[in-house]
């Protein structure tokens, strides 16, 4: 008897794991594994997502017009090279399925994003792991890296989860020694914590090679809506809007992402509001001994003593119902992320922390 086999490739696929939101027999758990805002979407958001709740019968904008028109306006950026998708997910399923394929590479850096690796397989593709420096993307190691068979490289900056960022000139040299066949795909996810930083943006317009994606799940604080963008040169569009379907993101998605990058005093109390509460953590968690390098996003990498002291830790944590991300799949295995949460998480995490580290966990299992 025979039995469909799927393409190569995509039994290599390991499973995304997201981040824990539930721990059993417990309620009022915090979340602080996915990076999410703590204080939520923009009003403005909410009440655009209720409005399209009136047309739920209709199909979406398959052009994004207004969206786009928003992003553009705001970012001081071009709309027509503006692509809209389910997450910025789907923007590097796009990239990865219209540029690569079997018999081609994909790089990604060291600690980089799962969905890089994940899409390049899906693909078809060959993902190739590029060594970090001390958790800091390595440009040189990067070039590297670089073959005739490389058809695109990521990276985020800053980046999930070290939360470490490299600067605008760096990314150009990066970006003028890639082989003329290959793309560099900066993920911009973190990109609005940073104050004065455009994401790549400028580097996308003084180039042909550069594409940068976006999205609306972290600091717009709408994760649940699925919505993201990229921003490239025409001849990118040109190709990746062919590949995307019609109707891909949802009315209430546009809609609120729309409502939510035109609501800029909202994004600027978001970004104060991170930054106050992620140095506030940062410093406590040094304090009672657990280092982290300067993060440029909305999380902290908390190097704890070993593997093992991390593994006790999340355990210890989960067991209070605070919820931080392992990052053993990272290569990480020494380290917790902890999204910055509000004033309130952020205490009783470092709370938990120091109760764990002068032995509460080894108290509580005799
Ligand atoms: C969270 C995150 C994204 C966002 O993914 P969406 O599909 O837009 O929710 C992209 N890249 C990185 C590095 C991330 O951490």
């Amino acid at each position: 008897m025979t039995q469909i086999a799927p393409q190569p490739g995509i039994m290599d696929i390991t499973l995304y794991q997201g981040g824990a939101a539930t721990v059993a027999g417990l309620e009022n758990v915090v979340k602080l594994s996915s990076n999410e805002n703590p204080l939520g979407p923009s009003q403005a958001a909410i009440e655009a997502f209720r409005r399209a709740s009136f047309t739920l019968h209709r199909y979406p904008s398959t052009d994004h017009a207004a969206l786009r028109t928003a992003i553009a306006e705001t970012h001081d950026i071009d709309a027509d090279r503006i692509i809209c998708g389910a997450g910025s997910d789907e923007i590097i399923a796009f990239l990865c399925q219209a540029y690569a394929g079997p018999d081609t590479e994909v790089l990604h850096t060291e600690h980089g994003f799962g969905m890089y690796r994940i899409n390049a397989l899906a693909a078809g593709a060959t993902p190739v792991e590029v060594a970090e420096r001390e958790r800091v993307t390595d440009v040189d190691a990067l070039l590297e890296g670089c073959s005739d068979k490389t058809r695109l490289v990521f990276m985020a900056n800053p980046n999930n989860p070290t939360g470490t960022m490299i600067g605008a000139s760096e990314i150009a040299r990066l970006a003028d020694g890639l082989p003329p066949k290959a793309l560099l795909v900066l993920d911009g996810a973190y990109a609005e914590y940073v104050e004065g930083y455009d994401g790549g943006a400028s580097l996308v317009d003084s180039r042909d090679n550069v594409v940068m994606t976006r999205t609306f799940s972290k600091i717009y604080g709408l994760g649940g809506l699925r919505i993201g963008w990229g921003y490239g040169p025409q001849h990118v569009l040109d190709v990746l809007n062919r590949v995307r379907g019609p109707f891909n993101v949802s009315q209430a998605a546009l809609s609120a992402a729309e409502a939510a990058v035109r609501d800029t005093a909202y994004l600027e109390h978001c970004r104060a509001e991170n930054a106050r509460w992620r140095t506030w953590m940062a410093d406590a968690l040094a304090e009672i001994g657990v280092p982290s390098d300067v993060s440029c996003a909305n999380f902290v990498l908390a190097r704890m003593a070993s593997a093992q002291d991390a593994e006790d830790c999340n355990a210890y944590l989960s067991s209070q119902g605070l919820l931080v991300r392992p990052v053993g799949s990272y290569k990480l295995p020494n380290c917790l992320r902890i999204t910055v949460g509000d004033e309130a998480s952020c205490r009783r995490v470092v709370h938990a922390i120091r109760q764990f580290k002068e032995g509460a966990a080894d108290a509580a299992s005799v």
